[in-house]
């Protein structure tokens, strides 16, 4: 059986697939089994934020594997506490819990806003507003985090406790609002939903009405942290320093890892036994984000990511076919005049350019490392592909 028999066989059909084997890969140029080129415009989903096979995250992680693989939560790992160190140092925030994935990195973030509510206020002050069009994961409290009915089936019963609320309308936020609120969870700019990028001025009244009441800012930079949007974290460019913070995709460069940080006030919710995972804080994993933050945190590097972003951007904009373009660093989206987006995803596929959709858009979210030349011939690519 070949790949793609194998796959059909003996994998649950939870994805459809572009009809490609991808073999190997080196900066944003990916080879499918038959030696067939691609440009690689998605990074996996925003997860190879350095590329295909960065040489010096290829070293950091084999050095570390073959140092010591991994060892359980019950001893101290080198690794893990300087990457905590260096996110907290980095944001201001305080403490990280270590996780494998978004959905279990905002599962944690779920857990600590509901504890230091129970803790403070007793019972019952325990629900979430989420917003509306979002996406928190695939777990079934992450399911019903997400603010989209599409969401909410067959998986019965769904967690209890979560609003939704219109996004960009603080009126709706504030209905959303009882005093059975313990947390606000959202994504500053909605990746799945349609890369919507929040309005700042709503989001900074947001946190104030928040703050006021003592209710919790969650903000799920699983998409957009690590750089992705042109600074190390989004919240960053909104001003605000949140509650609690969920990162995972990109911080990797290509290994599993979740995490939620927390702010000081947080900083001891929760305490042995309250939370846990065996992979978590895995030494491995933990040497490869830290040499993505040596990399994304160097100078100039996001100054580059933001440079290529608009360089993109104008390209995308000027061609036929392209309706607007919402973009904040090198994470993209493309409104299309007409066609259906993910019919036109797969036709670049087959033309050489891997891309993904949000919704009714085509998305971009190419690795931070992507050159111009690059960028160039995945634009070459697309308009090619939106003439035919
Ligand atoms: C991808 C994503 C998640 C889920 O992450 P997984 O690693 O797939 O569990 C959660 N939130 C946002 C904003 C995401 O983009």
């Amino acid at each position: 059986m070949n790949t793609k028999e194998k796959d059909l066989k003996y994998i649950m059909h939870t994805y459809g697939r572009y009809d490609v084997a991808l073999k190997r890969g080196k900066g944003a140029v990916a080879y499918d089994e038959d030696g067939k080129k691609y440009i690689d415009v998605s990074s996996g989903i925003g997860v190879n934020s350095l590329g295909y096979c960065d040489e010096g995250w290829v070293e950091a992680v084999s050095k570390q594997a073959g140092t010591i693989q991994h060892m359980s939560n019950y001893f101290y790992c080198d690794q893990a506490g300087t990457l905590a160190e260096r996110l907290c140092t980095l944001t201001g925030l305080a403490k990280v819990c270590f996780g494998n994935s978004g959905a279990e990195a905002n599962e944690c973030a779920i857990k600590i806003a509901r504890k230091y509510s129970f803790d403070k206020y007793g019972s019952g002050r325990n629900e979430i507003v989420t917003l509306k069009n979002s996406f928190h994961g695939r777990t079934v409290t992450t399911l019903s985090a997400t603010g989209q009915d599409i969401f909410h089936n067959y998986f019965f019963p769904f967690t209890e406790g979560f609003k939704y609320a219109q996004a960009d309308d603080i009126d709706a936020l504030k209905s959303a609002v009882s005093d059975k609120t313990c947390a606000v969870m959202l994504e500053l700019i909605q990746g799945e939903g349609g890369v919507n990028i929040l309005n700042k001025d709503y989001v900074q009244s947001l946190v104030k009405y928040c703050r006021d009441n003592d209710i919790l800012i969650i903000v799920d930079e699983v998409q957009t942290g690590v750089g992705r949007t042109g600074s190390l974290f989004a919240f960053q460019q909104y001003e605000i320093l949140p509650d609690l913070v969920t990162v995972a995709k990109g911080l990797g460069g290509g290994l599993p890892i979740g995490l939620c940080m927390c702010s000081d006030k947080l900083k001891d919710v929760m305490s042995p036994s309250t939370h846990g995972t065996t992979f978590g804080a895995n030494p491995v994993v933990c040497a490869a984000a830290n040499y993505v933050l040596d990399r994304v945190t160097a100078d100039g590097f996001l100054d580059e990511v933001n440079k290529k972003g608009a360089y993109l951007e104008e390209k995308l904009s000027a061609l036929g076919g392209v309706k607007s373009v919402r973009r904040m660093g090198l994470m993209v989206g493309i409104e299309l005049e007409s066609g259906d987006a993910h019919d036109i995803a797969v036709r670049c596929v087959e033309n050489g350019l891997l891309i993904i959709t949000a919704k009714d858009l085509l998305r971009m979210l190419p690795p931070l490392v992507i050159t111009y030349e690059e960028i160039d011939e995945a634009v070459k690519i697309l308009k090619e592909t939106l003439n035919k």
